[in-house]
């Protein structure tokens, strides 16, 4: 029989695990502590907890921690941690990306991905399954660097929002005092638009919001990514226009810049006049090209010079340093699919 894992659990389902066990209700909060607080790999270690409660958890449960069986390290510090899942023969892939203030964390939500995004190599793998939140979890819990993190991104494999119940569970986990204590202002869920996902993340988290834009005009994005025949990126931008952010919570778009596609003055126009009423920043992204695709990359000036238009205009807007691209870690290339191909 396959066990259920502990890590991933909510303090409330752990309070229920250990009714179930008939184990004191105190138990649910040191096990929590030993979850998300400490370094322990296994129910055993769990050392303030009785022999016969550790022996009634084990019988039903795993602790969860599944370590990384490959990293590879890039030449400007970022590494790829590449993780089992528990899919058979399935992985997932989490890019650790240090810089001089911040370590970030962009952690994958699905194996593979539906979304089938023109230009990106998760969207090309398919679909294999959604992540629990244990595993999403686990990718923090086991990462060596651990300690210096300061920002974590769902920016990996998959689209957070197609895995709500798990992925706010995560979240739960991630800022709650029973869990890891984490700012939820250090944490950000990026979206290419789920608009009842993103209806239940925003008012149900505190965490910041990243939306996939690409491009402003609708059938150009309908051909870079199909979710805009379902839900069109007018009606995205309605709900986060009515939504109270706050001081603190911040929303960001995201844009790949492609040559002679969406890169132009027209753009900029556009794109200002769809943002217009949104206190936002937009994050220019250069795309890493993958196979069988016709898309290319604009090139450094026509982005520095897209990012001025911006500016001028009022909006806040960065152009993003490309990291790990020597190991297929940097944004759009993470994919597990020809290690698959590798296994069978
Ligand atoms: Fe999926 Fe995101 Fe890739 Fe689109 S960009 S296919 S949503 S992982």
């Amino acid at each position: 029989m396959v066990k259920d894992t502990l890590l991933g659990k909510t303090l409330e389902e752990l309070i229920q695990i250990t009714a179930d066990l008939k184990l004191p209700k105190f138990a649910a909060k040191q096990i929590a502590d030993w979850l998300y607080k400490k370094d322990i790999t296994s129910i055993e270690e769990m050392s303030n907890l009785s022999a016969k409660a550790r022996a009634a958890l084990a019988e039903k449960y795993d602790m969860g921690i599944i370590l990384s069986t490959k990293v590879e390290s890039s030449v400007d510090g970022t590494k790829k941690y590449l993780y089992p899942t528990n899919l058979a023969h399935q992985f997932i892939e989490t890019a650790y990306i240090p810089d001089k203030k911040r370590s970030t964390l962009c952690v994958s939500s699905q194996v593979g991905c539906k979304m089938g995004c023109l230009f990106c190599m998760t969207g090309k793998q398919g679909f294999q399954g959604q992540l629990s939140s244990g595993e999403i979890i686990n990718q923090i819990r086991s990462l060596p660097e651990r300690e210096n993190l300061t920002n974590i991104v769902y920016m990996g494999m998959g689209e957070p929002l197609d895995n709500v119940p798990e992925l706010m569970k995560s979240l739960e986990i991630l800022t709650s005092d029973y869990g890891m204590a984490m700012s939820p202002r250090r944490i950000t869920v990026s979206t290419i638009g789920i608009i009842p996902g993103m209806i239940e993340f925003l008012n149900h988290s505190e965490c910041h919001l990243a939306v996939s834009l690409h491009t402003p005009f609708e059938d150009e994005r309908k051909r870079l990514m199909p979710v805009q025949n379902v839900y069109p990126i007018k009606d995205v931008l309605q709900i986060i226009r009515d939504f109270d952010f706050g001081l603190q919570r911040r929303i960001s778009f995201e844009y790949i810049m492609f040559k002679g596609i969406n890169d132009t003055p027209a753009h900029v126009k556009e794109l200002c006049r769809i943002l217009d009423g949104i206190k936002c920043r937009i994050n220019l992204i250069r795309f890493h090209p993958i196979p069988d695709t016709p898309l290319e990359g604009s090139d450094e000036a026509t982005m520095e010079d897209f990012k001025e238009q911006l500016v001028k205009k009022g909006i806040t807007t960065t152009v993003r340093r490309s990291r790990g691209l020597d190991i297929f870690a940097a944004c759009g290339l993470l994919s597990t699919k020809e290690l698959v191909k590798r296994q069978e």
